[in-house]
């Protein structure tokens, strides 16, 4: 049985670096990937939508070039096989370049194939056994199919299977009014679909706050996105063509009728085909593997990294969790998962950046906070690109004076959070982050002057 010092199952966005680490540090390493190399971010997510994302932008632009005095010679058509290509390529590059960066690791070796825990610590791959002192799980999640009457009589695409379309739908149902669906949403109708968002709760992203849900719905509809909110025992028919989709048990209208659904529900971690009761392995009720601090499973020898483990659902929170493990593991670092601030961004446009707590979270926990909020509308960069929609709200302690957490949505928000991250981690008071001269024009320069209008929550 050949025996290494690590097994690292999954090369998505903690393996690869971890495996290139351990190696690095004289360690025996086996790699197995039982799919594409760069695993869901590089090959069905961030890296293609945000590349989509471009191309949508692209043509938004183009439609609204008579704004910018640019006058284009005829209408603006979308090349969705070229689109594709252009994604294809950029997918290609990145998923390649971990294949070979993963192939070339010295004191690494390679297995490509599904792999299942036949004891506490091998693994068989290809019906070989594998045995390991130390084993790493970064076996990521995959989209939740959900039981929806019909929905077995009735094509359905996900983000996965979008990837291999090069045509622009005539009209799309997107099930699922949250991030990963409302990228697609606006993105296709910019390509020029007809697009209708269903979704289930009252509002749009209802993890955020209310303004910013409605906010995001007025900038989808003024484009020409169809939302349906409150949409409530859904089911899927298939008549001819067309795909219908029944929400109508309470209010509103009954059906949306489309030609192509898109699935866009949420995702299930890959945790139900590892054999984990053969290792002793628990998992929570929701299928996500069961960590410590650290990140260690109820097997001492087994570690659980990225969207798995359920402690964060994000390339830099799988990536973060590889930082955690090696360090501890290399340097006993003593680094824990719960020290992380939450941040992320939606890829739509304009963007959202986000960071800490929301409004709701804040008055959940009966803190007493401070609040600032300023329009686009009153960012002299965004007046310059045209490009005016959304607001930035900073949520600031009342006591300490520290940023609590922000939601900005607008035009490069998802850059100008940065440095409301820097200020969070390094605990920096408002009166100290105000005193730090920006770069005009931009939107980050007029974050000090959001906290310069607080008022209480
Ligand atoms: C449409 C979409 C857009 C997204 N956009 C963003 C974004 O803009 N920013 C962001 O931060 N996050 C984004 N995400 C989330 C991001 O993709 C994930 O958080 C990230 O990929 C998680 O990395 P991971 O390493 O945990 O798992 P994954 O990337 O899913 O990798 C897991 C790997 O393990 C392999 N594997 C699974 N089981 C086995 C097994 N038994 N044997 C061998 N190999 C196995 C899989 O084939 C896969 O390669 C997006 C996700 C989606 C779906």
């Amino acid at each position: 049985m050949p025996t290494f010092d690590a097994i690292v199952i999954g090369t998505g966005q903690a393996g690869p670096a971890l495996a290139a680490r351990l190696s690095g540090a004289g360690m025996k390493v086996a790699v197995i990937e039982k799919h594409k190399f760069g695993g869901t971010c590089v090959n069905d997510g961030c890296t293609p939508t945000k590349t989509m994302v471009a191309s949508a932008y692209a043509a938004r632009i183009a439609s609204r070039s008579a704004e910018y005095g640019v006058q284009l010679s005829g209408p603006v058509e979308v090349d969705m096989k070229r689109v594709k290509a252009r994604k294809d390529e950029v997918v290609a590059n990145a998923s390649g370049a971990v294949e070979k960066w993963m192939r070339g690791l010295k004191g690494a070796t390679v297995y490509q194939g599904h792999a299942r825990f036949t004891a506490a610590r091998s693994i068989r791959v290809n019906g070989e056994e594998l045995e390991a002192g130390k084993i790493f799980l970064d076996v990521g999640g995959r989209p939740l199919v959900p039981k929806m009457p019909g929905l077995d009589r009735v094509p359905f695409l996900t983000n996965q299977s979008l990837m291999k379309v090069d045509f622009v739908p005539e009209h799309l149902i997107v099930v699922g009014g949250s991030y990963i669906g409302l990228e697609f949403a606006q993105m296709f109708r910019r390509f020029g679909s007809r697009v209708t968002v269903v979704e289930m709760t009252p509002r749009l992203i209802s993890r955020e706050d209310e303004d910013v849900s409605q906010a995001l719905q007025e900038i989808l509809e003024a484009e020409g996105v169809e939302v349906r909110t409150g949409a409530e025992c859904l089911n899927a028919e298939k008549k001819g063509d067309r795909l219908t989709i029944g929400m109508g048990c309470k209010e509103g209208s009954p059906t949306a009728s489309g030609s192509h659904l898109l699935l866009a529900l949420g995702r299930v971690p890959n945790t139900d085909d590892l054999g984990l009761d053969k290792a002793g392995i628990a998992l929570d009720k929701r299928g996500y593997i069961e960590v410590d601090e650290g990140l260690r499973t109820s097997n001492p020898n087994v570690w659980a990294l990225g969207d798995c483990n359920g402690k964060g659902a994000f390339t830099h929170t799988a990536y973060n969790d590889y930082e955690i493990v090696a360090d501890n593991l290399l340097s006993n670092a003593g680094r824990k998962w719960t020290d992380r601030v939450p941040v992320y961004a939606l890829y739509t446009d304009p963007p959202l950046g986000r960071i800490g707590l929301s409004e709701k979270e804040i008055r959940e926990k009966g803190i007493r906070a401070l609040v600032g909020k300023r329009p686009m509308t009153r960012v002299s960069r965004a007046v310059e690109k045209g490009e005016t929609r959304g607001f930035l709200k900073i949520h600031v302690e009342a006591g300490s004076r520290r940023i609590l957490g922000a939601a900005l949505l607008g035009t490069s928000c998802d850059e100008a959070v940065h440095s409301l991250i820097d200020a969070v981690y390094a605990k920096t008071p408002i009166g100290e982050f105000q005193r730090h001269v920006r770069i005009h024009p931009n939107v980050s320069e007029l974050l000090p002057t959001v906290l310069e209008n607080l008022v209480p929550l």
